[in-house]
């Protein structure tokens, strides 16, 4: 590096050009410095200095990219309403002001008021979820796989868990039901056949070594056919029977009927705790709308052996996670105020709502680049995967092609993420944030 050859320019010149400013910000002035060294190193090695232009241009490319390695916003016009990859459901304005008010401050998140002592931050969301799910009480961790981790690893370390063949999941990110076992200590019994499940079956594999009963909501995939399954009332009466916890991994966690929307019965939080489930698990970031968390709810008895769990250290949630999760848990106690989840506000919208906001699109670019489309948006997130709802697209002809198009819309800022649909880029409205539409189309017209 200290190899100096006629030509090539300082590394001061770029530091001092202000086309480079805003990437010391943004990276850090070392960050800067390394990416400028390997512009210089490469036009050494090639022997051939580039003029200061031809480098910068590199530089910028290069920097660019590293810009496009952080955390971003970006549009998600791919119609996949919770999209893992995208950050699952949109926050509330109202619970960002919360995460905002209770952030900047200080707070009683380990504090008692009342006795003016040391409490503790399980307590704060649990009068909340009481009355939205309907069960005894609930502590909430991280994620809903942190939350199955530590119930396997509260009762079931060392013991059996009995699980049906039928429902031994793999969801996203290389999360397997049977390896998750594994790894917490627990043997895993599997009961029945891929397609037939009995009573009968759990009833056999019942033992002294026996430490809990499971059962895991299969949302992203659908057993059809010659099958049969154990209802899980029937389950939770043996459980009570015989004084073996039952568990349910419900995943998606739905707190409202999802029939309001015109979408297939989704089941829901309150239906597994009236079924008599012991302890069910659910995600705070899918159908709940709300930040990333896992959330238990159930008897309180064992709610208490979860929350003696040294683990639960480790897998406790933010401050900023509370005070976000507990105002969106609010906006459930009127069906009105849910549609400021963004997530029901993106499934209530009507064909209609999104067609005269497509309008605007086509108004606003060329038309011979832009029309309307009838499409299909998917709730996503593991849920619902046969389901679609109706949805409008705008679907983007450009010379450039839909690859191009797509990576110059994928390079803007913000980031607009499509989907390629017979050859055209199509943005499918449901999905866009109703107030992104004037930032969406800024990039667009850019883009083409
Ligand atoms: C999504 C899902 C999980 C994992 O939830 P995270 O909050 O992403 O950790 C676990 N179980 C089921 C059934 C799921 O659908």
């Amino acid at each position: 590096m200290s190899q100096t050859l006629r030509g090539v320019p300082a590394v001061h010149r770029f530091l001092s050009d202000p086309r480079f400013a805003r990437y010391e910000s943004m990276l850090g002035r070392e960050t800067l410095k390394r990416a400028i060294d390997a512009e210089l190193d490469r036009a050494r090695a090639n022997g051939v200095p580039d003029n200061y232009e031809d480098l910068a241009a590199r530089l910028a490319r290069s920097l660019e990219s590293e810009r496009r390695q952080t955390l971003l916003e970006a549009v998600n016009a791919t119609g996949v309403l919770l999209h893992t990859n995208l950050g699952r459901a949109p926050l509330m304005g109202s619970a960002l002001a919360a995460a905002v008010r209770i952030g900047s401050g200080y707070s009683n998140l380990e504090f008692q008021l009342d006795g003016g002592n040391r409490g503790s931050r399980h307590a704060r969301l649990t009068p909340l979820l009481r009355s939205v799910t309907g069960a005894e009480d609930a502590v909430v961790v991280n994620n809903c796989a942190a939350a199955v981790l530590l119930i396997l690893d509260t009762f079931a370390k060392g013991r059996e868990v009995i699980v049906a063949r039928n429902q031994l999941i793999e969801i996203g990110g290389g999360f397997r039901l049977p390896d998750v076992l594994e790894r917490s200590g627990a043997q895993l019994i599997e009961v029945g056949a891929t397609n037939k499940v009995y009573l009968r079956d759990y009833e056999r594999a019942l033992s002294a070594r026996t430490a809990l009963l499971m059962r895991s909501h299969t949302s992203n995939y659908r057993i059809t056919g010659f099958t049969h399954d154990v209802l899980a009332r029937d389950l939770a009466a043996l459980a009570k029977r015989t004084a073996v916890p039952l568990v349910e991994d419900l995943g998606s966690g739905a707190l409202v009927n999802l029939e309001e929307y015109g979408l297939p019965h989704e089941r829901t939080v309150q239906e597994a705790i009236r079924d008599g489930i012991d302890l069910v698990a659910f995600s705070g970031d899918k159908l709940l709308g709300g930040p990333q968390a896992g959330i238990i709810v159930g008897a309180t008895a064992y709610i208490a052996r979860l929350r003696a769990n040294p683990l639960i250290r480790a897998l406790r949630v933010d401050k900023l996670t509370i005070a976000a999760l507990g105002e969106t848990l609010q906006a459930y106690a009127s069906p009105k105020r849910r549609e400021e989840i963004p997530l029901y506000r993106m499934l209530a919208a009507s064909t209609e709502d999104l067609r005269a906001r497509g309008r605007a699109y086509v108004e606003a670019l060329s038309a011979h680049v832009t029309r309307l489309a009838d499409t299909l948006s998917f709730v996503g997130g593991g849920s619902l995967p046969e389901t679609s709802l109706p949805s409008v697209g705008i679907v983007l002809h450009s010379v450039l092609g839909a690859e191009e198009l797509g990576r110059r819309l994928r390079h803007g800022d913000p980031a607009i993420l499509g989907r390629v649909d017979d050859d055209a880029l199509l943005l499918d409205l449901r999905s866009i944030l109703p107030e992104q539409d004037a930032a969406v189309i800024a990039g667009l017209r850019s883009a083409l």
